[in-house]
């Protein structure tokens, strides 16, 4: 079977097998075929060898997390997250991965109207403890929502689907934080209400690149930044120009900033405040860290605002969290987050800080009590209420 993968991207993998700490299913499993090194050779057995599509096979791609936690620890440069993403998009046109269900439940997701409303049914569903416990849906979600408002046009605030519905609040913060900066903030709400970065995420290619253009097309009236307040969004955001292969969805890509990323390179037009008396562990989502590679902003933004920051020892070890892979795969994704946890547990903070919505709630799932960035550093500024 044709998986449509670059010969040179697909044969610059050495086999060297340095990735292979930096895999989360491989460390959980050890399993080579559940490791980058072992997925690529399956690659190479199915495109070039013509090796029959099995059920391990298939197995084997759907179980990657899709973190590429591998690609910074390559010494080659091999861009998997390009292949296992083309990989899993053939799977899904030659109809080996069932995707009914997927293309249901994500379909709601660029209808907002729809989402909060089933989102609210699901909040009222979660108190009454109607929700199985295995999906994870928090106990605590909101069912109503605070509108949002314009305060000038500075600066677009991506605000997104599914965080939009269920982490609003968090929005909120951020935009007072930027608005603290003296920036004017335009929350997209529904002009925009979805990047596609699940769909992509899933193998669903025509669904990514349908949301792709829409999200360039409803953006793209002005050139001002793009700050995004969860790191799946903005990492596929930033991959618009290699999704779309166009001028303008790199164009579009280029305006594109992680929100701690953009106020890091302006953190002196941030308030001087009382720090709040707290230590803060950071978890690095792996779309801010191995994807956008912009992390240690999270930390430039966070250290003026806490007590103090304390760094986890697992040398940024995905949670296991992964677009929908806590909901297709809840024993792996639970086995991985164990290892976060036990992380989290040697150096006892008061908060771990999470800049994206899936890993925050998959960790409190988990028993850990998790924040975002921004909410903290607007709790900072407003100071004791
Ligand atoms: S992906 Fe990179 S690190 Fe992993 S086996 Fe291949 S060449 Fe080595
Ligand atoms: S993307 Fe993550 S889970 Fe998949 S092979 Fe790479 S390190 Fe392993």
């Amino acid at each position: 079977m044709d998986l449509r993968l670059d010969a040179d991207e697909l044969n610059s993998c050495v086999q060297c097998g340095l990735c292979l700490p930096h895999c989360p299913t491989y460390r959980v499993t050890g399993d080579e075929t559940l490791s980058p090194r072992g997925r690529i050779r399956l690659m190479r057995e199915v495109q070039d060898g013509g090796a029959p599509i099995t059920t391990e096979i298939v197995e084997a791609f759907d179980t990657c997390v899709q973190c590429r936690g591998c690609e910074p620890a390559c010494p080659s440069g091999v861009p998997y997250g390009s292949l296992i993403e083309s990989t899993r998009a053939a799977l899904v046109t030659e109809d080996h991965v069932p995707t009914r269900l997927q293309r249901i439940g994500f379909w709601p997701l660029s209808h907002p109207r729809l989402l909060r409303f089933g989102s609210t049914m699901l909040a009222i569903a979660a108190r009454l403890r109607l929700v199985p416990k295995r999906l994870g849906i928090p106990r605590d979600l909101p069912w109503r929502r605070r509108r949002h408002s314009t305060s000038g046009d500075d600066v677009f605030l991506f605000t997104g689907c599914v965080m939009d519905a269920w982490q609003r609040d968090v929005h909120h913060a951020a935009q007072r934080v930027l608005e603290t900066a003296g920036y004017g903030v335009t929350p997209t709400a529904d002009i925009a209400p979805c990047c596609g970065a699940l769909h992509a995420h899933a193998g669903l290619g025509d669904n990514a690149r349908r949301r792709a253009e829409a999200t360039i097309a409803a953006l793209s009236a002005d050139d001002r930044p793009i700050l995004v307040d969860s790191a799946g969004c903005g990492a596929a955001m930033k991959e618009y120009g290699h999704l779309l292969d166009t001028p303008e969805a790199r164009a579009f890509s280029s305006r594109v900033f992680d929100i701690q990323e953009w106020l890091a390179e302006r953190i002196d037009e941030l308030p001087t405040v009382t720090p709040l008396a707290v230590c803060v562990a950071v978890q690095d989502p792996c779309h801010l860290r191995h994807v956008q590679r912009v992390h240690t902003a999270t930390r430039t933004v966070l250290d003026p605002f806490v007590h103090r920051l304390i760094e986890l020892d697992d040398d940024g070890l995905c949670c296991g969290a992964g677009g929908a892979y806590s909901v297709m795969q809840p024993e792996l994704a639970g086995a991985i987050r164990d290892r976060k946890v036990a992380a989290i547990d040697r150096v006892s903070p008061d908060i771990v800080a999470s800049a994206n919505p899936g890993c925050s709630m998959h960790l409190a799932g988990g028993g850990v009590p998790t924040e975002h960035p921004m909410s903290i550093i607007d709790r900072a500024i407003r100071g004791p209420r």
